[in-house]
């Protein structure tokens, strides 16, 4: 297995793509959401869900705009209850 030399600050600002949502947001929406397409609230960017960065080393699963940066959703799991918390999003178009 490779060691991970990366830097503190290089791993907080490291992303997956919206895929690793998808079990979180399936049992949240019930149904798959990787395909939906998100409208960004800040900079009215349309994209699919599994295009989006989401970022893992947050409080929660942070979920942002691949195009300006914009938080969309932030997901939680707190003593097994999810919380889905919609931020800076126009409209969610289900595929
Ligand atoms: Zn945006």
């Amino acid at each position: 297995m490779a060691q991970d030399t990366s830097t503190p600050a290089e791993r907080s600002t490291a992303h997956v793509d919206g895929n690793a949502l998808a079990g979180a947001l399936a049992l949240a929406f019930g149904t798959d959401m990787t395909t939906a397409t998100v409208q960004c609230g800040d900079c009215d960017d349309r994209h699919r869900v599994a295009a989006t960065h989401v970022y893992l080393r947050c409080p929660g699963m942070v979920m942002r705009c691949p195009a300006c940066g914009a938080t969309e959703i932030v997901l939680t799991e707190i003593r097994g209850r999810i919380g889905l918390h919609v931020r800076r999003v126009t409209a969610i178009s289900f595929a």
